[in-house]
């Protein structure tokens, strides 16, 4: 399915601020919020859809690979291994909970009543691991047809004893008596307005819900261990020197069972020895003989995967550049494919030998080795052409 443009999806144009842009979030999730629309799937869809927008664009880092590369940047358009965000409910309520400094109940503005304000039932606060960051060195042939890489990362994995629920036996794992389960708790006050009820993490069980009478002795009730794993990634075609990528889920395990953190994969460009890349174009400086350049010749010049023949025309200027169409990288986003750029260049002798110090001199005298005024003037208009 097409990903619809996030900042389609919350309302805004690209230069809205990040409180505009909060604003628009939270009127979408007020009236796409599942309270509102019980049972209602497509409401559900653009719950789900204005929380990853959200995600995006109120994260900065997120936010500027999204401006710059779309949801390529994000991992949204590769194949393979990396999905969007791709939320789901508790995701939303977890981790929205936490970017406003409490619980998602408060963001709606249903003043302190926890319970009033949404009724998933769930307000058990959700571990997500750390994120992982790895570099992946690519050549420009890799980056031409994008490629498989399978490396090597040292992560938090679930503990293969408890599987990941921190208790030595599955009876070990008790509801929370003080919250029953709830992970937090409502506070009753009296106050000179009448009684007031507000909601607090649980103090027991620290927002979990669950209580771990034996914690496990292989990882001390973590739930998590270090161990290596080798990840396959499947790197786009047409990615960029500082681009990256997210691997939603492959991070590091989170503790005792919640939600993986994402893998974030830098990617950095190995220099070509011959091409330079100007984003999806590659340039290859042409360096002609006087003779090949004055007479004309044919030549090969190097490919990201091979070789191409060019036609030099007899006459040809330094600086003409000449352009071999879809030679060179595609786009990340798949809007096509840039070119290679030959810019011919012609190498002056350094150093003569006496009788070719001669042979130029009698040059110099030949009136086709002067340029003519007309031929003055293209040179000229061409140069000019480069600053304007
Ligand atoms: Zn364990
Ligand atoms: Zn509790």
């Amino acid at each position: 399915m097409e990903k619809r443009d996030y900042y389609e999806v919350l309302g805004v144009d690209k230069n809205a601020t990040a409180e505009e842009i909060k604003k628009a979030y939270r009127k979408k999730a007020i009236q796409y919020h599942p309270d509102k629309n019980p049972g209602n799937k497509e409401a559900e869809e653009k719950f789900k859809e204005a929380a990853e927008a959200y995600d995006v664009l109120s994260d900065p880092q997120k936010k500027q690979r999204y401006d710059q590369f779309g949801h390529a940047g994000l991992g949204g358009a590769a194949q393979g291994g990396f999905s969007g965000a791709g939320f789901d409910m508790d995701d939303i309520f977890s981790r929205f909970g936490d970017i406003f400094g409490g619980h998602f109940g408060d963001f709606f503005g249903g003043g302190n009543s926890f319970t009033g304000s949404f009724n998933t039932g769930n307000a058990r606060r959700v571990n997500r691991g750390s994120d992982l960051r790895v570099r992946v060195k690519l050549t420009l042939a890799e980056i031409a047809k994008g490629v498989e890489k399978k490396i090597k990362v040292r992560k938090d994995v679930a503990c293969p004893h408890c599987h990941g629920t921190g208790a030595e036996s599955a009876a070990d794992v008790k509801t929370c008596p003080h919250c029953h389960g709830k992970g937090v708790v409502i506070q009753t006050t009296n106050t000179f307005l009448g009684m007031m009820q507000s909601t607090a993490v649980c103090p027991q069980c620290h927002g979990e819900g669950k209580i771990i009478s034996h914690p496990c002795k292989q990882c001390q009730g973590e739930g998590v261990v270090k161990d290596e794993e080798i990840i396959s990634l499947h790197i786009p075609a047409g990615v960029q020197e500082g681009m990256q990528l997210s691997m939603s889920g492959k991070g590091n395990a989170a503790r005792r069972g919640g939600k993986p953190g994402d893998l974030l994969v830098l990617v950095e460009e190995e220099p070509h020895p011959e091409l330079v890349r100007d984003e999806n174009d590659l340039v290859y400086n042409l360096l002609l003989t006087i003779p090949q350049a004055a007479l004309g010749t044919s030549v090969e010049v190097p490919t990201v995967d091979g070789k191409a023949k060019v036609k030099i025309e007899p006459g040809t200027q330094p600086g003409k550049m000449l352009r071999l169409r879809n030679k060179g990288l595609p786009s990340v986003n798949g809007y096509g494919t840039g070119d290679l750029l030959v810019n011919v260049s012609v190498y002056i002798p350094e150093k003569l030998t006496d009788s070719e110090k001669k042979t130029l001199s009698g040059w110099e005298e030949a009136a086709n080795f002067r340029p003519s005024p007309s031929v003055k003037e293209k040179i000229f208009q061409k140069f000019k052409s480069y600053f304007s």
